[in-house]
């Protein structure tokens, strides 16, 4: 089954807001076999609405819209489709008092113009949407499917899942498109390719698309147009084979989290953690901190900006970091010793390094940064030279900070 997806809102294309919800439903509808085939966003607009709902009904037969369905002058969605399929609005009391219920529940009552909201167009089915107050809509007719959902993205999100896609699904093909996603930190691509070798071969008919980001490569497999059940054996064994062939550098699955599968680690050991940053200033511990449950891990660290902070605060001997300079081997084992007998954990990660733009030498270039493990019985330190712009090189090297220990652990 093929789709077309109409956004619509002005802000959109103002640049004021990026249009995620065309990604979102892209992305959720061609694994369930449904294929997004064009995607176009429009003003707040009724010619311009009429105009993008009419062409891709006459190409495609099937249209998804998101926004333009809350109680205010721009949002017209609603009544510019019903005006197209030759339709009136009628207003739903079942529909209102919901809605009235729902003001009531946070102690408001809805205003005049919410009752535009209880509106719905002759003959189309309501898509209940406890998330907000603007329902969804499904309309057929002659000229084809239009479903209407609200912009905001929790909403339309919820909706696409919950209502439309059981609704999809019923009348698509049986062929998908699904995805998998192999997640690599601390390996470049062209390293990365020449270890998995003739990959593609191994993998086809399935897809291999190399996915560098901040974090790390993701290795991204897709199987386009199979049956359910064949795409996620393949998919499956492909993943298997990607994790072989990258070894130690793939540290987990699809939405996998670096801090979140060393913290399981740490807690399937027993073993406790703190931190001490400077340049990323406090990246590494939000990281570490963003996943619940890390309390049983994590007990604290230290942000040592300033040199003084190292030698007060982390036990830094004055005159290492007068002899090394702050960014320096003997300054990131002395940080990472001082963190761990501070706060009498059995590891302690430290990083210091030259985030940029300024203050990069010949030696010691915007992006070095040098990160160090300490344990009781083992120290370990790392030199890198990160790429990027000063929150690349930040989140980069907490990134590294991680992996550092994640590599110890495994
Ligand atoms: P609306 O349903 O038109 O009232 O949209 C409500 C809000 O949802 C807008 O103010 C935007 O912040 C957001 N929004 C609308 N369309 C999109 C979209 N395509 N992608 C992401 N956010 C959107
Ligand atoms: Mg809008």
């Amino acid at each position: 089954m093929n789709i077309e997806i109409v956004t619509i809102g002005t802000e959109l294309l103002l640049g004021f807001t990026v249009d995620t919800n065309s990604a979102f439903a892209g992305r959720i509808l061609a694994v369930q076999g449904v294929r997004v085939v064009r995607r176009t966003s429009v003003l707040d607009d009724p010619v311009a609405i009429d105009a993008a709902v009419r062409e891709a009904l006459a190409r495609t037969g099937a249209v998804l819209t998101t926004g333009g369905l809350g109680p205010t002058r721009d949002d017209i969605t609603k009544k510019t489709v019903a005006d197209l399929f030759g339709v009136p609005l009628e207003f739903q009391e079942p529909l209102w008092q919901s809605l009235v219920e729902r003001y009531r529940r946070r102690g408001m009552t809805p205003v005049a113009s919410n009752r535009s909201q209880a509106e719905v167009p002759r003959g189309a089915t309501v898509l209940t949407n406890p998330w907000g107050s603007a329902p969804g809509l499904w309309m057929e007719g002659p000229l084809g499917l239009v479903v209407m959902l609200p912009g905001v993205p929790r909403e339309m999100e919820h909706l696409l899942e919950d209502e439309v896609v059981p609704r999809l699904v019923a009348r698509a093909g049986a062929r998908v498109v699904r995805s998998r996603v192999v997640r690599t930190v601390a390996i470049g691509e062209s390293v990365l390719a020449e270890r998995l070798g003739d990959i593609e071969a191994a993998v086809a008919p399935l897809t291999l698309a190399y996915l560098p980001g901040v974090t790390g490569v993701d290795l991204r497999v897709t199987a386009w147009d199979l049956e359910p059940a064949e795409a996620d054996r393949r998919l499956v064994a492909a993943v298997d084979l990607l994790k072989a062939r990258a070894g130690a550098h793939a540290f987990g699955e699809d939405a996998a989290d670096l801090a979140e599968v060393l913290l399981n680690a740490l807690r399937a050991a027993g073993a406790t953690l703190a931190v001490a940053e400077s340049c990323t200033g406090g990246l590494l511990g939000a990281r570490i901190t963003a996943i619940p449950g890390s309390s049983a891990v994590f007990q604290g660290g230290v942000i040592a900006y300033d040199d003084q902070v190292k030698i007060r605060d982390l036990a830094v001997p004055a005159d290492l970091i007068a002899r090394h300079g702050a960014v320096s081997e003997e300054v990131a084992r002395a940080m990472a010793r001082g963190a761990r007998q501070r706060f009498g954990t059995d590891a302690a990660i430290s990083i210091t390094g030259i985030a940029g733009p300024g203050g990069g030498t010949d030696e010691k270039p915007v992006g070095t940064v040098w990160i160090a493990l300490s344990e009781r019985d083992h120290e370990d330190a790392v030199r890198h030279v990160l790429l990027g712009e000063r929150d690349e090189i930040r989140e980069r090297a907490a990134q590294r900070g991680l992996y550092l220990l994640w590599r110890r652990v495994i």
